[in-house]
């Protein structure tokens, strides 16, 4: 039975869309996100609400019970995640938006659509399908499931080629006939491409490869929007579509990376070789803890880069300490940020603002590169690719082009990591070797409570 008259239903939609966009536009700074968010989660709820309720809903129970499961699965999923596994759930969280969208489309044309329906209907399903399974290969890749290194093979452009070609037919043909069977072709079709599209995409790449999913599964819902003619649907993938692809540009120019050369790139690289370097025995420089207070204490600009392993060892809150006290005590400290340190956009920043770190101490990486020429000493906490010069040496580097923080431009480097293991791209990083870096091995946490404790005994 419908309850609301359609004026209702539409000025209900109008106000869940501005609340989107307004949600869209709180989420770019830290400090207005959180309220972002729920403004974002409260326009679902109405958009939902206002369509139940201006619908003659028929399967209710199916429907409820369909939001039931997916309420039981993600909110504890929501909760339990770690900082460090968000772009994970962001992906599978991505993965079933398009699957749900490519399904809709899948129904939609049991009903026998025209020939401009029907053609929404199979971009909606083939999208639909690739961003489903491309989402959660994603996620196996930075769940460490599956390898985040490029996979590829020999032919493997021209299968996806032949693949895409087929699907061009699949779909044509699906259209012309109406005959369900082309459209559960073209679903495989999508399927498939998805996860060969995503393996090639390895290292410091795979997290472009979220947002241009997203963008996709924002096509495919604005899709099923044109196809079930609401309006609110075309306006959310619109959104998302379009605010993926803005995210997907920034990340990408960010990597110093072209969109097309993260997506094909690895084509181009197949039979020439790992861009690994092996691993080489030589010597490197390690100090302890209370070597390290020393050295601060003649040190009077100090910048601190952290990076992923700062939020898997929860050390935020210790660093924030320790340049807290080393401020206090007349040194100019501030945190130089990479914008792709940690493993989503914003990670650091986030992070610090947990542990109170004031925003006018976090220094954006083109002006800090300014500064490290001035710089005593560098603390590389838990970071690694994002201090890498292979990024500007080595031309057949997965990173090869990513603007990196210049610290070896400081006069001295320390890093806080556990081991000479590389970092998210799987490349050996030159600057353990370089005279005037050291490393402090252990625990990032550990490293610096002890550390805290060390600097506190010299004052
Ligand atoms: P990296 O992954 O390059 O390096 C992290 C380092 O942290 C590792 O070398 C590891 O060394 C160290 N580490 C891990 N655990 C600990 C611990 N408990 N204590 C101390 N050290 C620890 O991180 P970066 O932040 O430098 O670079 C980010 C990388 O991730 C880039 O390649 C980026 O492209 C990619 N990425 C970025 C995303 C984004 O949007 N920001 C999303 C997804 C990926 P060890 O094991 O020796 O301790």
């Amino acid at each position: 039975m419908k309850l609301l008259d359609e004026s209702v239903v539409l000025v209900g939609y109008l106000i869940a869309a501005v609340l989107f966009i307004l949600a869209l536009k709180g989420l770019s700074s830290p400090r207005k996100a959180r309220r972002a968010n729920r403004l974002g989660a409260a326009g679902a709820v109405v958009a939902i609400l206002v369509y139940v309720l201006g619908h003659d809903i028929q399967n209710g129970l199916w429907i409820a019970l369909a939001v039931l499961v997916g309420t039981a699965i993600a909110v504890p999923a929501a909760r339990r995640v770690q900082m460090t596994q968000m772009p994970q759930l962001v992906a599978a969280f991505n993965g079933v938006g398009g699957g749900a969208a490519a399904l809709v489309a899948v129904v939609e044309f049991t009903h026998g659509p025209d020939a401009w329906a029907g053609t929404v209907i199979a971009f909606t399903v083939f999208i639909g399908g690739l961003s489903l399974t491309g989402s959660f290969v994603t996620f196996g890749k930075l769940q460490g499931i599956i390898t985040s290194r490029a996979v590829v093979f020999p032919g493997l452009g021209v299968l996806l080629g032949l693949l895409a070609l087929a699907s061009i037919v699949t779909a044509v043909v699906m259209v012309a006939t109406g005959n369900l069977l082309y459209a559960a072709i073209l679903l495989a079709l999508g399927l498939i491409i998805g996860v060969l599209f995503v393996l090639p995409i390895g290292g410091a790449d795979v997290p472009i490869v979220i947002s241009l999913l997203n963008a996709f599964t924002g096509l495919a819902v604005a899709g099923s929007g044109i196809v079930l003619s609401n309006v609110l649907l075309l306006i959310a993938g619109t959104l998302v579509g379009a605010s993926g692809t803005i995210l997907t540009m920034s990340m990408a120019t960010a990597m110093g990376r072209s969109v097309t050369g993260i997506v094909f790139g690895a084509f181009r690289r197949v039979g020439k070789g790992g861009s690994d370097a092996a691993a080489i025995d030589r010597p490197v420089r390690t100090v302890t803890a209370e070597d390290v207070a020393i050295l601060l204490e003649y040190s009077s600009r100090i910048v601190i880069v952290p990076g992923y392993g700062l939020a898997v060892a929860q050390a935020h809150h210790a660093a924030a300490e320790l340049a807290e006290y080393l401020t206090a005590k007349g040194a100019d400290v501030v945190f130089g940020i990479h914008p792709v340190a940690g493993r989503m956009p914003g990670h650091m920043n986030v992070l610090l603002a947990e542990a109170n770190v004031p925003y006018e101490s976090l220094v954006e990486m083109d002006v800090v590169n300014g500064q490290f020429k001035s710089t005593d000493l560098v603390l590389v906490i838990g970071a690694n690719d994002v201090v890498n010069p292979a990024a500007k040496s080595s031309p057949g580097s997965p990173i090869y082009g990513m603007p990196i923080l210049n610290v070896s431009e400081a006069k001295q480097v320390i890093f806080l990591k556990r081991s000479l293991n590389p970092g998210f791209a799987g490349i050996e990083n030159e600057l353990f070797y370089d005279p005037k870096v050291s490393i402090a091995l252990g625990d990032a946490k550990a490293t610096l409570s002890q550390l805290l404790t060390a600097v506190k005994a010299t004052a």
